[in-house]
């Protein structure tokens, strides 16, 4: 299987395709070509829409009766977006036709893509509405039903899985991945990205505050009743003190001091065992990400939530970075690894109380996969199943109606799968939301931070309202007090010192103000003015949050992470509102990523890595260890699986 980044791809027609599809084509085109009526105006035509990252550009080649060529300029994400609107493209181009099926998963770039090509062909004269009703003939005929083997199944395709995959075949053994979408990626593809991991080195750059070393002092001595945790606290006591002597002004960090806040961070109910493999192994997964080709930008930040300054960002944009070193390697092993999308896992194969196995299907035909060794569950969470959602909401009223960040294939297969077997699930009612939503697509993209010490968020009325460097599931609860639950986000130039400068999608500030989706101005009172905020109640939050910042004033709010002042032109100010973006609930495992039963028995031959698993983060899953979890969490469980016998 193939997979690059393209950002534009020609479609280039050999005589032998147009032929074929001149007499294939039903509908539209007459059969008898000698009394036709030409169809199109020859010619080549421009046309434009938006897609999910801005605007689908498809330029039309087109003959009397045939379009000959497209060629498409984009920058849907790489992966996902791309694939859509290449397999759309030829579709079109094909069949002579508007009405291609969408590409699952793909819905704003599918649609982007046909609207782009619809706006070509309408200026070539065409009869869209032919176009759109000559519906393209799907092939009925199910393929013959499929068995194969290998040492290991990896059910789902994310970061998860193919870290998995991977990590399994470097244990020597041979994998089968299966993907119920039409690519792999997953939620993973779509991240923010960010991966937190201690990294003094990446760190050293950073200076620590005076807040910072208050906050390491407050977690040396907060109140802890479990033992294993309280030997953390005397391990950073330990550590800080080393730090001090050293005279070192660099950020302090350490994988204690990281499993302290992932536990403290979701109410002290994750759980301790995982939380300090999750810690032990960050950097270590890290450096096997690099030695897999993968690159990351030489400092860390503190994402949204994150709660320090250690999460690492990819060279790439989104989480496309992971996906893609995952593939190419995969790709180099192409004889030991397979990878099956369009393939949905539906129940497993259980002998003497062993997972053998999956049954899956296909596009209509029945798939059976037996596994040597060992079956790995990686299908991601449920924040796209609103059912689920609902049934398992204890903690925030109705999610019925909000919205997502998550792709349309997270809806919790594998969970349910699991309980089928008898696996104990826990934590089903830890729901992350983020305070960071598009507020039409519940989307991350768009969003106009660069990490969390240069930003405040605003109400309707321009005043703050929440500390913006707190736990996510704090941020969001005060913005659902907010009127609308509607919040700006402020940054200036200091997060964007050119237009051209990208977001975390990849987006240009300059592209997001053009299409409407930031607002830019030279001054707060302009800005106020622009998203329909009281003007002084504005200034006045940004004058304290500069106090603050100066250490002047104690932050109204507590807030203890800072980095710069808001006061340099341009500002810029854009829309957010609450998403569903994480489910922390999910599959027991163990260290070994073994999936444990209602019994506290692990089951045998099933392993589980990624969302799908729940109890590591508790209540409340800090910033930037998602990644961190899917990678640490995946790769020991392809190793489990691969060494298991
Ligand atoms: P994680 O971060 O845990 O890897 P992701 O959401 O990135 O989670 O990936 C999970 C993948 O599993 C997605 O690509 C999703 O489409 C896939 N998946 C979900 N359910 C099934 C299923 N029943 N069969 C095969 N793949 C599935």
């Amino acid at each position: 299987m193939k997979f690059r980044r393209i950002l534009s791809i020609i479609l280039v027609l050999s005589m032998i395709l147009s032929l074929s599809a001149c007499a294939t084509n039903t509908g539209v085109k007459p059969t008898d070509e000698e009394n036709i009526d030409a169809i199109f105006t020859p010619g080549t035509y421009e046309g434009e829409a938006e897609g999910f990252h801005g605007t689908i550009k498809a330029t039309v080649t087109v003959t009397e009766l045939e379009i000959t060529d497209i060629t498409v300029e984009h920058t849907e994400t790489a992966g996902l977006g791309d694939k859509a609107v290449e397999k759309i493209a030829l579709e079109v181009k094909e069949n002579t036709s508007l009405d291609v099926p969408l590409v699952s998963g793909a819905t704003y770039s599918s649609e982007g893509i046909v609207a782009a090509i619809t706006a070509a062909l309408e200026k070539a004269g065409a009869d869209i509405a032919a176009l759109k009703s000559k519906s393209v003939e799907e092939d009925e005929e199910a393929a013959a039903d499929i068995e194969k083997t290998a040492d290991v199944i990896v059910i789902g395709g994310g970061g998860a899985g193919l870290a998995a995959a991977v990590s399994a075949h470097q244990n020597g053994a041979s994998v089968i991945v299966i993907e119920k979408m039409p690519q792999v990626g997953g939620n993973t593809i779509i991240s923010g990205s960010a991966y937190n991991a201690a990294d003094t080195e990446r760190q050293s750059s950073l200076t620590m505050t005076d807040l910072e070393k208050q906050t390491v002092k407050d977690i040396i001595s907060s109140e802890q009743t479990d033992p294993e945790v309280k030997e953390w606290q005397e391990t950073l006591k330990k550590e800080w003190e080393e730090y001090l002597a050293s005279g070192k002004t660099g950020l302090f960090d350490s994988p204690t001091l990281h499993k302290l806040q992932t536990y403290n961070g979701g109410d002290k109910i994750g759980n301790i065992k995982l939380i300090n493999t999750l810690a032990d192994n960050t950097l270590d997964s890290v450096e096997w990400l690099e030695d897999l080709g993968m690159e990351f930008k030489d400092y860390v930040f503190t994402v949204l939530g994150g709660l320090w300054s250690r999460a690492h960002k990819p060279e790439k944009p989104l989480g496309t970075g992971y996906i893609e070193t995952y593939m190419n390697y995969i790709e180099e092993n192409s004889s030991d690894i397979e990878i099956m999308v369009d393939t949905t896992a539906k129940s497993f194969i259980v002998e003497d109380s062993v997972v053998k196995g999956v049954n899956a299907e296909s596009k209509g035909s029945k798939v059976t996969l037996n596994a040597e060794n060992g079956v790995i569950l990686a299908t991601g969470g449920f924040g796209a199943n609103v059912d689920m959602r609902e049934q398992y909401n204890t903690i925030w009223p109705s999610l019925k109606d909000i919205k997502t960040t998550n792709h349309t294939g997270a809806t919790g297969d594998g969970i349910v799968m699991a309980e089928d077997i008898d696996t104990s699930v826990i934590g089903m009612e830890q729901i992350q939301l983020l305070p960071m939503g598009d507020p039409e697509t519940g989307s991350l993209s768009g969003n106009i931070e660069q990490g969390v010490q240069d930003r405040i968020f605003v109400n309707k009325e321009g005043s703050r309202f929440v500390d913006e460097g707190a736990r996510r599931d704090v941020m969001t609860k005060a913005l659902m007090e907010q009127e609308d639950s509607y919040m700006w986000v402020i940054v200036d130039k200091h997060s964007y010192p050119t237009g051209d400068t990208v977001n975390n999608f990849n987006e240009s500030i300059d592209s997001l103000v053009e299409a409407g989706r930031a607002f830019k101005a030279d001054t707060l009172e302009e800005l106020a003015e622009l998203i329909d905020v009281d003007p002084d109640e504005l200034v006045n939050s940004v004058e304290t949050f500069n106090d603050a910042v100066e250490g002047s004033i104690d932050d109204p709010f507590g807030r203890t992470l800072f980095d710069n002042k808001i006061d340099t032109a341009p500002f810029y100010a854009g829309a957010r509102v609450p998403t569903v973006h994480h489910t922390m609930g999910g599959v027991e495992i163990n260290e070994d990523a073994q999936v444990v039963d209602n019994n506290g028995e692990v089951i045998k031959g099933l392993y589980a890595a990624g969302e799908v698993t729940g109890g590591i983060h508790g209540s409340n899953r800090l910033g930037g260890n998602a990644l961190a979890d899917i990678t640490v969490f995946g790769r020991i469980a392809g190793t489990s699986a691969a060494l298991a016998k």
